[in-house]
């Protein structure tokens, strides 16, 4: 069976305990609740002793007044009971949910503090399971699986002694039942364990076809997929509703089974015991007190085997965590890095050598692949050879070339993205791996291709790239662009919702607002990846004044694809297989012939017509 528990890295306890410093903050209201269990517990284990008393004072003996006393003091010990569980469960869930929160806040900011290099190994859907799935499972056992583990065990306990203390022979006899029940247990926590992790991937189909479609849906419909996505998804909830059958018979199987087993044991107390009581050697009242204690006797046994499934889960759940908390960014500021000051924007590159590399640890494996080197890396492949490159203030690099040349690497590497194993790269004289990050990166501004418009108003989508600017800056800035123009017109301009990747604005209305948005950085250095869709001619002259207007005294590296954007660059470098091939101006490149002129034939000629 051990094949189905998940394979832990590290001991249990060691991972637990670690787990066990995000409730630190909350030690004194756990005190509250341990304090608070001890009298919950009592006064369940005491209550029986009371009826037991209102039978053999009260009843047996004719005694109103002892009877009433009891039946009152029962009634108190039931009401503390009561109110006690009330607030220790509140407090429970509290310092669960704190704990939880603070969890998902450290995932949360350690992915933001990760390098991209751990994105492209990790699926999106991944790294999100650990601050949704992961944190549940600890969320419940950091809730209910301790503190109820301990109650279990003190109640248990305290049944034990009351029985064996009120008639040790009826007791033990009692106790012949528990193996059964135990067998029962362990029989269906081992079931469950399986059933219930096929009901889960079962639901993690589900969802993934669900996202995949949803996501898709454009071409799903485009290329008149309906019915066979309708065939799978059928399947697919077949599945899991079979694997949920499958889950819920076992429950079906395993509480009847108890119920069943525990009034066995009922039957065997209330035979032999009342065999006691006619025969005048044990009083009614403890009769009825020991199958009170009976009836709770069997809750903390069922009660401590489920949380050993807890205690797997969360262990599995925490270690996934731990091991996102543990990453640690391979590119991090130098210890002596100093603050990049302010650069005009020369920008050199001195036989720079580049290849990508896969992180250290990853979420979802476990050895380190054999092939690694010794530090646990491992080379995936060779991308930027000898790159030496200079560039001037205020010019424009045009990068060319074949898809898979190495040009979006190469621009990843002026933000320090990625480190090369080998060369320098330099702003205006300073080595960029001795800056800070931050000073590095907010002298450079990014304009992707696709424009990563967040869901949010223009006017916030604007103002990321500068967060302190005024609304009179936005709008100077979008009306350097030109976007200001289309903005004014939206019903309402520039506080209008932008949806999800700003589906409703049109291709070029994203781009301008792209480039408003670098604009408003005020940037020394920009990259540009430039839309490969082109958009109609009013607008391609629209944008070809918004990126003259962008690029005007700053330092450019721009992965063209316009034949406009190629003509007017500085500094054309052409790119294949991650080296630089040719280099020179658009029509010094031409007349010398070589793959510059090949790609022009082939690809840019085309768009002479249209701009
Ligand atoms: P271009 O921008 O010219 O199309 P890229 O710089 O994207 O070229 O890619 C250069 C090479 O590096 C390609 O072989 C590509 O497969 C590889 N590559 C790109 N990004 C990564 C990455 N994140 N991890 C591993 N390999 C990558």
């Amino acid at each position: 069976m051990s094949d189905d528990r998940p394979k832990l890295e590290r001991p249990v306890l060691e991972t637990l305990g670690r787990l066990l410093t995000f409730v630190r903050p909350y030690r004194r209201r756990i005190l509250g609740i341990l304090v608070l269990m001890l009298i919950t517990s009592s006064c369940a284990l005491i209550a029986p002793t009371l009826v037991r008393q209102a039978i053999n004072r009260g009843l047996a003996r004719d005694d109103r007044s002892a009877l009433l006393t009891y039946s009152v003091a029962f009634l108190i010990v039931l009401i503390i009971q009561a109110v006690g569980l009330r607030v220790q469960l509140y407090n429970m869930v509290w310092v669960g949910q704190h704990a939880i929160m603070s969890i998902r806040q450290r995932l949360f900011f350690k992915y933001l503090d990760l390098n991209l290099s751990y994105f492209d190994h990790h699926r999106v859907g991944d790294l999100m399971a650990r601050i949704t799935e992961d944190s549940n499972s600890l969320q419940n056992f950091i809730t209910w699986a301790v503190i109820n583990t301990i109650s279990s065990s003190l109640t248990l306990a305290g049944i034990i002694v009351l029985l064996l203390v009120f008639n040790w022979q009826l007791a033990l006899l009692t106790f012949t039942i528990v193996p059964a029940m135990a067998a029962l247990t362990v029989w269906w926590r081992r079931q469950s364990t399986r059933r219930y992790r096929a009901v889960r991937e079962a639901v993690g189909v589900v969802s993934a076809t669900l996202q995949e479609n949803l996501a898709g849906m454009r071409v799903v419909q485009a290329f008149v997929r309906e019915y066979g996505e309708e065939q799978r998804f059928r399947t697919v909830s077949t599945t899991e509703l079979n694997a949920s059958l499958r889950a819920d018979k076992l429950a079906s199987i395993f509480m009847p089974g108890i119920d069943i087993i525990s009034q066995v044991g009922v039957a065997i107390v209330l035979g032999f015991g009342g065999a006691r009581v006619l025969a005048g050697e044990m009083s009614p009242g403890t009769l009825v007190a020991f199958l009170m204690y009976l009836n709770m006797f069997f809750d903390p046994i069922r009660d401590l085997a489920m949380r050993l499934d807890q205690f797997q889960e969360a262990a599995a759940a925490g270690e996934r965590i731990l091991t996102v908390l543990d990453t640690e960014p391979e590119i991090v500021d130098a210890p002596d890095a100093i603050e990049l000051p302010r650069i005009r924007g020369a920008v050199e590159f001195r036989h720079v050598n580049f290849h990508y590399t896969r992180p250290k640890r990853l979420l979802t494996d476990a050895p380190a692949p054999a092939a690694g080197k010794s530090d646990g890396t491992e080379q995936v492949s060779d991308v930027l050879h000898d790159i030496s490159l200079s560039v001037a203030l205020g010019q424009t690099v045009a990068l060319v070339g074949h898809t898979g040349a190495g040009k979006s690497t190469l621009v990843r590497l002026l933000g320090r993205f990625y480190e090369p194993q080998s060369g320098q790269i330099l702003f205006d004289g300073y080595d960029i791996s001795r800056v800070t990050l931050r000073s590095l990166r907010s002298q450079i501004a990014w304009v992707p291709q696709d424009t990563g418009l967040f869901a949010t108003t223009i006017r916030e989508n604007l103002r990321y790239g500068r967060l302190d600017a005024t609304d009179e800056e936005i709008e100077a800035a979008a009306r350097a662009t030109g976007a200001h123009e289309f903005i004014s017109q939206l019903p309402k301009g520039y506080d209008t919702e932008v949806e999800e990747g700003g589906s409703r604005l049109s291709a070029g209305q994203r781009q301008l607002i792209s480039f408003t948005r670098a604009l408003l950085a005020d940037p020394a250095i920009i990259i540009l990846d430039e839309a490969t869709s082109s958009v109609d001619t009013i607008t391609e002259l629209q944008m070809q004044a918004a990126l003259a207007r962008l690029l005007e005294g700053r330092t450019a590296f721009v992965i063209a694809h316009r034949l406009s954007t190629i003509v007017r660059a500085g500094q054309v470098i052409v790119m294949d297989h991650g080296r630089i091939v040719e280099r020179g101006t658009h029509q010094e490149l031409l007349t010398a012939r070589g793959l510059y002129y090949d790609l022009y034939m082939t690809q840019l000629q085309g768009q002479i017509s249209e701009s």
